[in-house]
């Protein structure tokens, strides 16, 4: 922390008069109080506490993939289920503890157990998660309720699992000599496996692979555009929910001492959904808050219930479901920002990072612009057909490096979907699209931005929560290597520097320094148009294709926006921009291809273009006289 931060905090507390607190301190007190009480707690309470610890580990996988990825998952519970049962069944059958005991000592079966678990629970899940996550909307939620509840059946129908009665007999962990039998001695692990995933997952959401993950909900097509390869995204991320929750279900063997399969029913599984989303989908620690609210209503329901209303019937599950009926229809945005509100008195808001001064210690990749000239990108008699509309009929048309090629035709003419035929986004119906040299057929967008194109979108697509330099430092996704991995072990710092550098320098090139920082949906509409062209610019593009980028600004934005795309042009780049502001187009264009219901009319330079007779009668009829005027 630098100075300038302190004394602002130091200004913000007088100012307000009360003592305010860095979230990171608050965590550290907390978790310091909570082992400082650890050993003195009652009984009773540490047990509670561990079972908080073992769902909140749960729900941080589900508010990763539910909250922050957008994909619903009911049937997490089973893979608890499987991570209980690995080691169950290591530790107690006679064959496996035989075999292992051959080999090792028997205090080392529970971590077999847990290799186990983790291998089973990957490999299932990643079959799963390849099969069912394909699906859209409504699908995907009712696969994972149809594998939750096999898996359930599986575990009660398996003789060699117990049955319906389980295995008894699991012994306790064992770490360093010290046996961890009692709940008092576990619950330290759970807490302590929590935290750091909790800091694991932390880390991974700040990274070049977390806001490739943020951009799963909603938007994958832009993710797919900035070269991310969303399906697997998805796929990841299932595995890491499910294997966050197959070391709950680990621990939880491990605690109880035995394992059944009713714990691993899809009630559970619609639990552990609802503490993910009660507290709002997306705060890690809202996992944390969300478990231990549902935890502890249930503990005191069980108790007040039954005198309430008689011990005859179920009635917690009941009020259970109704409350949460409540709770989701009364803050539909969870609990969390309702108590981030009230926190807000005494705990600090959480610094924006400053800038690095300091050249970044690492390079990304750096792509050569090819020579003055070349044809980046050819289309080939491309045509796209949407039923019986000819959106694009026969258009050929080639971008060479160096120039700004600008198309133009009015509304419904065809542009954007033409955009989308020499983008990956769409398949053309027939024609040829070449990048670089390549044939493009079939190859979906992130291969499109693997070879140097960059786009912007007519309809902005921006992650509209997120600042605007992680909007544009995600268009540098394909020039950064570190994975998942080293994110989570914040081993890519130094690059993760470098991309937060190059985002910087764009959105400073692009006129927005002042708004860096800045969520990108609190921008207008116009700015954040230039947001996009400095989020295609961090790809360091060679084809730049810009989708109406005037729209919205003002007269001086729009001066600012041609001198840009003249450097970009300087430079090398080639520009294909859509436009309907004549007079930015005529004066910045070096070559102009007009459209006309998916057809071309004209291509040439502006004069030639503005003297064609096809143009200005496709213009006459229409709201666009400048052209006409530019004509004359
Ligand atoms: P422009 O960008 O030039 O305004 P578009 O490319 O958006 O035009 O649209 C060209 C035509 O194709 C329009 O008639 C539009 O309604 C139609 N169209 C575009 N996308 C689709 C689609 N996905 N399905 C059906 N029709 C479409
Ligand atoms: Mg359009």
């Amino acid at each position: 922390m630098n100075n300038t931060s302190a004394d602002n905090t130091a200004a913000a507390a007088a100012s307000t008069g009360r003592a305010l607190i860095a979230p990171r301190q608050l965590t550290i007190v907390c978790v310091v109080a909570l082992a400082a009480a650890w050993g003195f707690l009652p009984e009773f309470t540490v047990s509670v506490l561990s079972n908080i610890g073992l769902y909140a580990l749960v729900a941080v996988g589900l508010v990763m993939l539910t909250g922050v990825g957008g994909m619903t998952s009911f049937g997490q519970a089973a893979f608890v289920g499987v991570g209980s049962y690995a080691t169950a069944w290591i530790c107690t059958s006679p064959a496996a503890v035989a075999w292992m005991g051959s080999m090792a000592s028997p205090a080392l079966l529970p971590w077999a157990g847990l290799l186990l678990g983790l291998l089973l629970t990957f490999a299932l899940a990643w079959a799963l998660g390849a099969v069912t996550l394909k699906l859209q909307g409504h699908y995907l939620p009712l696969c994972t309720i149809a594998w939750g509840l096999s898996l359930y059946y599986l575990f009660g129908n398996m003789d060699f699992l117990g049955g319906q009665t389980g295995i008894t007999g699991v012994p306790p962990l064992v770490v360093a000599g010290f046996s961890l039998a009692t709940p008092r001695a576990l619950g330290v692990v759970i807490w302590a496996v929590l935290l750091l995933a909790l800091w694991a997952m932390h880390n991974l959401l700040d990274s070049r692979e977390g806001r490739a993950i943020r951009a799963l909900k909603g938007g994958r097509l832009m993710a797919e555009s900035m070269g991310v390869d969303t399906a697997r995204h998805r796929v990841k991320l299932f595995v890491l929910a499910a294997l966050l929750a197959a070391v709950s279900g680990w621990l939880y063997a491990h605690l109880q001492r035995f394992v059944n399969p009713t714990p691993f029913n899809l009630n559970i599984g619609i639990e552990l959904l609802f503490m993910a989303v009660v507290s709002g989908a997306g705060h890690l620690w809202g996992a944390v808050l969300g478990a231990a609210l549902i935890t502890l209503l249930k503990e005191k329901l069980q108790d007040v219930l039954p005198s309430l209303l008689g011990s005859s019937g179920n009635f917690e599950v009941i009020v259970f479901g109704l409350l949460m009926l409540f709770v989701l229809q009364r803050f539909a945005e969870g609990l969390w920002p309702t108590l981030a509100r009230v926190a807000g008195q005494w705990v600090r808001p959480r610094p924006v990072a400053a800038a690095d001064a300091a050249a970044p210690a690492v390079q990304l990749a750096q792509r050569s612009l090819p020579p003055r000239g070349e044809v980046l990108l050819q289309a080939t008699n491309v045509s796209k057909r949407f039923g019986g509309l000819v959106a694009n009929n026969d258009i050929s048309m080639t971008l060479r490096a160096g120039e700004i090629h600008a198309l133009i035709g009015p509304n419904g003419a065809g542009k954007s979907t033409f955009f989308n035929m020499i983008s990956g986004v769409d398949d053309p119906s027939s024609g040829e699209v070449r990048l670089a040299g390549q044939p493009m057929a079939a190859k979906p967008s992130r291969v499109f931005a693997a070879l140097g194109l960059g786009r912007t979108f007519q309809h902005v697509r921006l992650l509209g929560a997120r600042s605007v330099v992680e909007n544009v430092a995600l268009g540098a996704h394909l020039r950064a290597r570190r994975g998942w991995l080293a994110a989570m072990l914040r081993l890519d710092r130094a690059e993760e520097a470098a991309l937060m550098a190059e985002a910087r320098r764009q959105i400073e090139r692009c006129g927005l320094g002042a708004h860096t920082d800045t969520p990108a949906a609190s921008l207008s509409l116009g700015q954040q148009r230039v947001v996009e062209i400095a989020r295609a610019l961090a790809g360091q593009p060679s084809v730049l294709l810009l989708d109406e980028p005037a729209a919205g600004l003002r007269h001086l934005e729009k001066r600012a926006l041609s001198v840009l795309l003249s450097q970009l042009r300087a430079e090398g780049l080639g520009i294909l921009v859509v436009e309907h502001d004549m007079e930015f187009v005529m004066n910045l264009a070096d070559r102009i291809t007009v459209l006309e219901f998916g057809t071309v009319i004209a291509t040439g330079t502006p004069a030639e273009v503005q003297a064609n007779p096809r143009v200005l009668e496709a213009y006459l009829g229409g709201a666009d006289d400048e052209l006409l005027e530019d004509a004359r």
